[in-house]
């Protein structure tokens, strides 16, 4: 081959090289930028997840719906406030219901965002009466309905139960046991094995933290599904790898 035509080619290589690459990064980022994204978890349940931008990073936040014939219950808000609407529309377009209630886990904007968006379109928002406290003063958003102690619902043919563990991720911090499916919804408390760090800590309780964990393991026993707040929820050795990180924190001080 001629050197100015072995050039040629070379240069085509890249070329074709280059744009494959460019089509291939764009593709994936195209799939990565989706504000809202719905998993099935099992049975008549699914996660939400949504993104939100925390220390200059992208981060998702999961939050849990359940189908009933009565409705459906949605455990935690999206973080973006963009998608509140969008989540409606698309459980609506889906499962052709409408959402009945919505529970958040702790005053936190990745979980109450939405609870005044939802009130206002008739759904029933609901916190624990220590979570509407802390709303308060730190200016986040606030359910209509309280809750004083540890409460049973029963919706639609499914029940569920909150629990308070005590201070952890936040000194509010509740999870939702469901006992005949075994999933433990254990919002921002729980941290996925995917973390290496107990996150944010700004109102965390870092002495409390591993003995709280262990009152959730004692409460739900050998859950099937473990939902974190954050990043992967697949790995069902998130709440042992929970504790690992709080027990190592209160080590260090
Ligand atoms: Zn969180």
């Amino acid at each position: 081959m001629e050197p100015a035509a072995e050039q040629i080619q070379l240069f085509m290589q890249r070329f074709v090289f280059i744009i494959c690459a460019f089509f291939i990064v764009s593709s994936a980022g195209a799939q990565d930028n989706r504000p809202l994204k719905l998993s099935h978890l099992t049975g008549d349940f699914y996660v939400f997840t949504t993104y939100n931008l925390y220390k200059g990073n992208r981060i998702p936040a999961n939050g849990m719906y359940l189908v009933t014939t009565d409705g459906v219950v949605l455990f935690d808000t999206p973080w973006d406030s963009t998608q509140f609407q969008p989540l409606l529309d698309t459980i609506r377009a889906r499962h052709h219901q409408e959402v009945l209630l919505c529970i958040a886990t702790h005053f936190h904007e990745d979980r109450t965002g939405g609870l005044e968006f939802y009130r206002q379109r008739g759904i029933k928002t609901y916190t624990t009466r220590y979570t509407d406290e802390l709303s308060k003063n730190h200016g986040m958003k606030r359910a209509e309905f309280l809750m004083d102690t540890d409460s049973l619902f029963r919706i639609g043919g499914y029940s569920f139960q909150t629990f308070y563990p005590g201070k952890g991720h936040a000194p509010d911090n509740i999870v939702i046991w469901f006992q005949q499916q075994k999933i433990l919804y254990g919002g921002c408390l729980i941290k996925s094995v995917e973390d290496h760090t107990l996150g944010n800590l700004s109102d965390a309780s870092v002495t409390d933290y591993a003995q709280t964990i262990r009152q959730v393991k004692q409460h739900c026993p050998h859950p099937r599904y473990i939902l974190p707040g954050h990043n992967d929820w697949t790995n069902i050795h998130s709440l042992k790898h929970t504790l690992k990180m709080a027990r190592r924190l209160a080590r260090q001080q």
